[in-house]
């Protein structure tokens, strides 16, 4: 633990017992959204098998998009810049990137930041929001339709929403999460009609659902710990290592955090979930499998971003 998440986790969380995240208020809005999406996504892959493409390209590019873009914004914004304050830049850029995570409707910026942070202060103990401690599908995806009110929560949201770049983003969410359902539409109507606009959004909410499911693979499937002994030995094979990772060591007591080259790649870093857990304000991480530190380089090269923290040299395991 950095010394600064120290600080923060004595002065912030110690004052609070650990929440009980079980008992919180459900997020009704939210999980009829997720069940709606789940049911879309179920609808595109039966008509995809049964009547094929109408425009492939247009389609994969569409899904690829929603994809790249809510992922990166999460990955780079959300996460790296936000949660952990890895690195700054400027207010407008801070929006589009908020924009671009918006996408993938994993919560408001302020929201998620704190969420993520609950879960570095409490990593697979008591109080942390999304561990398979508490069950596999609960780390994966039921914690999330859950409102989390608390003091500690409380004090976080306020804390990031001091950034106004916070807040503008907060005011013009709901316009930046309908995206995936607006423009694919619209765009796909001027192109081809009905057909492509039909199947442009399909393949959008295809893109959004791979989004949510590889975020939501780090607190699942990259909080495995450890494999039982008896089937460790496939962790030193290197295809299944490439899709399961390895646990190398335990970052703070119980906790579970693996590196995996897979979830790395497809969520832009942060499948180097044990290296960040060892060092979470690092703006990336040195190993390979972190296309998120080639653009972390580039754009403090440009001037884009500053005041960058970088890792530190034992943090790096993958
Ligand atoms: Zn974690
Ligand atoms: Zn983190």
């Amino acid at each position: 633990m950095t010394s600064v998440m120290a600080s923060v986790f004595k002065t912030v969380v110690m004052d609070w017992p650990p929440p009980k995240y079980h008992e919180q208020t459900p997020n009704l809005p939210f999980l009829a959204g997720m069940i709606a999406i789940h049911l879309i996504v179920a609808f595109a892959i039966f008509r995809f098998i049964n009547n094929g493409f109408y425009n492939l390209t247009a389609s994969a590019a569409t899904m690829g998009s929603v994809w790249a873009l809510g992922g990166f914004g999460i990955a780079f914004y959300y996460h790296r810049m936000l949660t952990h304050e890895g690195f700054k830049s400027w207010f407008w850029l801070r929006c589009l990137l908020g924009a671009c995570a918006s996408l993938l409707n994993q919560g408001k910026p302020a929201w998620w930041a704190a969420l993520h942070f609950a879960h570095h202060s409490y990593s697979d103990r008591e109080g942390d929001p999304h561990t398979p401690n508490n069950g596999f599908l609960w780390a994966h995806c039921i914690t999330y339709i859950f409102k989390y009110e608390d003091p500690y929560f409380e004090a976080r949201l306020k804390k990031y929403r001091e950034d106004p770049a916070v807040r503008w983003q907060e005011k013009y969410y709901i316009i930046f999460a309908t995206m995936p359902f607006t423009i694919p539409p619209t765009v796909g109507f001027f192109l081809g009609g009905w057909p492509l606009a039909i199947e442009m959004t399909l393949a959008s909410v295809v893109g959004l659902a791979a989004g949510l499911h590889l975020t939501w693979s780090i607190n699942s499937w990259d909080h495995i710990g450890k494999l039982p002994p008896f089937i460790r030995w496939l962790e030193k094979t290197p295809v299944i290592n490439f899709f399961i990772g390895q646990k190398t060591r335990e970052i703070t007591p119980g906790d579970r955090s693996r590196n995996n080259k897979f979830l790395s790649t497809f969520t832009f870093g942060k499948g180097n979930h044990e290296d960040h857990h060892a060092d979470p304000q690092a703006a990336y991480h040195s190993g390979n499998w972190d296309i998120n530190k080639w653009v972390v380089l580039a754009l403090e090269r440009l001037g884009i971003i500053w005041d960058v923290k970088h890792p530190k040299p034992t943090s790096t395991k993958n």
